[in-house]
């Protein structure tokens, strides 16, 4: 049932605006608020924080549906799910689930801040700082490469509350964006998912109440860490469903196209390659589909989520 809404909520909300917010950059206020509107943005949270209350199987298949009409919307989608409704749910108060969980499931984008400009894959070389100050934390520093940090309003960010300690001292907090001292930059001008904002963050001088820090001071490195793991799940169904949609594009086509007095479908090494590459399709979705069975089983899922997203990706760029 929520494959088939997905898919409706694609052909008829997102198709028509493809071009346009590839062409602008810009992803249409419309497709956020239906994706709102339709229970996409919390699937798999608690109906009593107002999500929909599905599974995180069905979260995969929501973002595989929509990455094959547009991984830009597929990709706002899967973060918001996966990671920045995930942490909030693992790892927040009862008060801060209240509190954000349900703004992120009925109106609010949120966006996972780790990344630095000196700290990519070795993220916990971040140095952003968080500096304790009676009841609050004054966070100092700056992020790069924040997706959905144009239309965010909630922002995870990562900063070390304890450098002596190392990466023990990352921690998570909330941020909001109409903090003082908190700045989204410009977004970058992307080859691809250019609907989906990656931007740069600046924090000066940034207050925030010590109730915002999101679960145990310290932790924030492990939280990182788990939520990325689901998080590869998530971009593996994008990559899988961005390789579907262009190859249920492409097979009408050569199945349509005459050269030499034939259809290129009619070429024996055409359809090798058509076979091929429904093989990979389906081997990518297999891989993903049980990394996401595996999370929801509670079982050891982490090996199985680096191959889905690994696969996906690689068979992604065989279909694009
Ligand atoms: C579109 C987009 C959206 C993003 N969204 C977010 C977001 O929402 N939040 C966030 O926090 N970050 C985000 N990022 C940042 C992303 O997580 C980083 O780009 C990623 O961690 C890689 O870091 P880097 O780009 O600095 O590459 P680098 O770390 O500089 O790596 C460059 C190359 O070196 C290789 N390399 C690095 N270390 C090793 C090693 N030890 N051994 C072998 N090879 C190595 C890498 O594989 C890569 O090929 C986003 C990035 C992009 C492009």
């Amino acid at each position: 049932m929520i494959q088939s809404a997905v898919k409706k909520f694609a052909r008829e909300q997102v198709a028509p605006l493809v071009s346009t917010m590839d062409e602008n950059a810009k992803m249409e206020k419309s497709v956020i608020q239906g994706l709102f509107q339709q229970g996409f943005m919390a699937v798999d949270i608690d109906p009593k924080y107002g999500g929909t209350g599905a599974s995180f199987f069905s979260l995969v298949l929501v973002v595989e549906e929509l990455a094959k009409v547009d991984a830009s919307v597929a990709l706002i989608c899967d973060i918001q799910n996966t990671v920045v409704n995930g942490l909030v749910r693992k790892h927040g108060t009862e008060e801060q689930k209240a509190a954000y969980l349900s703004q992120l499931a009925t109106a609010k984008v949120g966006s996972f801040c780790l990344s630095e400009a000196g700290a990519g894959s070795d993220s916990f070389a971040l140095k952003t700082r968080a500096e304790k100050k009676g009841g609050h934390y004054v966070l100092n520093g700056s992020k790069m490469w924040i997706s959905s940090a144009r239309e965010a309003e909630l922002f995870l960010v990562m900063a070390n509350a304890d450098p002596g300690a190392g990466y023990r001292g990352i921690t998570c907090f909330v941020v909001d964006r109409d903090t003082e001292g908190f700045h989204v930059g410009k977004a970058e001008n992307k080859l691809g998912i250019r609907a989906s904002s990656t931007c740069p963050l600046t924090l000066e001088d940034v207050k925030v109440p010590e109730a915002n820090v999101l679960g145990q001071v310290g932790h924030g490195y492990k939280y990182a860490i788990g939520s990325l793991n689901e998080g590869r799940i998530g971009i593996a169904a994008q990559m899988l469903g961005l390789a579907q949609g262009c190859f249920d594009y492409t097979v009408p086509y050569v199945k349509e196209r005459m050269q030499f007095g034939k259809r290129l479908f009619d070429f024996q090494g055409l359809q090798h390659q058509v076979a091929q590459v429904a093989t990979q399709l389906e081997a990518a979705r297999l891989l993903t589909y049980n990394a996401a069975r595996l999370v929801e089983a509670g079982k050891p899922f982490i090996k199985e989520a680096a191959m889905a997203k690994y696969y996906a990706s690689e068979v992604k760029c065989c279909c694009c």
